[in-house]
């Protein structure tokens, strides 16, 4: 017998239901299950070609579905009228490119789509490129290009925005930046769904994540605890005699207790971790390095 399949949550900002896309007979997503809270950041982890563009762009009302359900916004994304849209920002792997309008009047004009957009030089200052209101796309760097993309993607004010690898191409001073900015809009409410390659980057600014693969959810938790990361055995370092010395241990406590009292002093380069979000992620998707 199946299992019972829960009914749609429409307090999400996006649930789905059994989500299934197919290309001739490959299926890029294949029964997939998903509710995203309101208010919350989400970040959708997954290797090329898992799903991940695929399921966000059948959301964002780009893409039919040919099985499952589909709510974002309480609405249809198939069906989702002009008013549904307004509410949504998006900002896809490929940009704004080599616009010959300057950056102020790229943002003026897609201001005028909106009903309540937010003024284009504040959102100018939140990205970071006030200096360039004047100067036209084509002459932006990549990594100011993709503040444009991101500055275009919320001037309309959406409730729910989307961030298709946002930060792609950034140095990493404009990626610090760049989450500020997104914290920054989650304290004034916007929920985001983010797709990203960087694990720093899901750790450092994701609600929750959820790890796809081969077209299927694989798991939903917070940054901290995926793959029971939160259980995972402690791996205590130090120097000893001249040798570097490790031990893996579920009671990393006791055992740096036990170690400092053999030692008069501090422990030689004593350090303790844990497995990092990459660690676990890259053991989920069954990667054979
Ligand atoms: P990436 O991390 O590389 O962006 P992704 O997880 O976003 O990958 P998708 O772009 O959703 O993956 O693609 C999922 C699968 O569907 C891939 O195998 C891709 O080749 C295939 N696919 C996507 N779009 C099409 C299309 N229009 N026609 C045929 N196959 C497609």
């Amino acid at each position: 017998m199946l299992p019972p399949v829960e009914p749609l949550d429409p307090d999400a900002a996006i649930s789905i239901r059994g989500l299934v896309k197919r290309y001739g007979t490959f299926a890029a997503v294949d029964g997939l299950d998903l509710d995203i809270r309101r208010g919350e950041i989400f970040a959708l982890l997954g290797p090329n070609g898992a799903g991940k563009t695929t399921t966000v762009e059948i959301c964002e009302g780009y893409r039919r579905p040919d099985a499952g359900e589909v709510r974002v916004l309480g609405e249809d994304p198939a069906a989702g009228g002009r008013r549904w849209k307004s509410r949504l920002g998006i900002v896809l792997q490929s940009g704004a490119g080599d616009s010959q309008l300057t950056c102020r009047e790229l943002l003026q004009a897609q201001a005028s789509y909106f009903p309540d957009p937010r003024d284009p030089d504040e959102v100018l200052e939140l990205v970071g490129l006030t200096e360039k209101a004047k100067s036209r796309g084509r002459t932006l760097s990549g990594g100011q290009r993709r503040r444009l993309d991101v500055a275009l993607g919320i001037v309309g004010r959406p409730t729910l925005l989307f961030l298709d690898e946002p930060t792609t191409g950034f140095d990493p001073e404009a990626r610090r930046q760049f989450w500020s900015l997104i914290r920054s809009l989650r304290e004034l409410g916007t929920t985001m769904l983010l797709t990203t390659h960087y694990l720093d980057e899901a750790e450092a600014l994701a609600d929750r994540v959820g790890v796809i693969a081969r077209g299927r959810l694989v798991e939903v938790a917070v940054p901290a605890h995926l793959g029971g990361r939160e259980n995972a055995p402690a791996v205590v370092s130090w120097s000893e005699d001249g040798v570097r010395r490790t031990e893996a241990t579920a009671t990393p406590t006791a055992f740096v207790r036990d170690l400092a009292s053999r030692f008069p002093g501090e422990v030689p380069e004593l350090a303790v971790t844990r497995p990092t979000l990459e660690d676990v992620y890259l053991r989920m998707i069954g990667d054979p390095a």
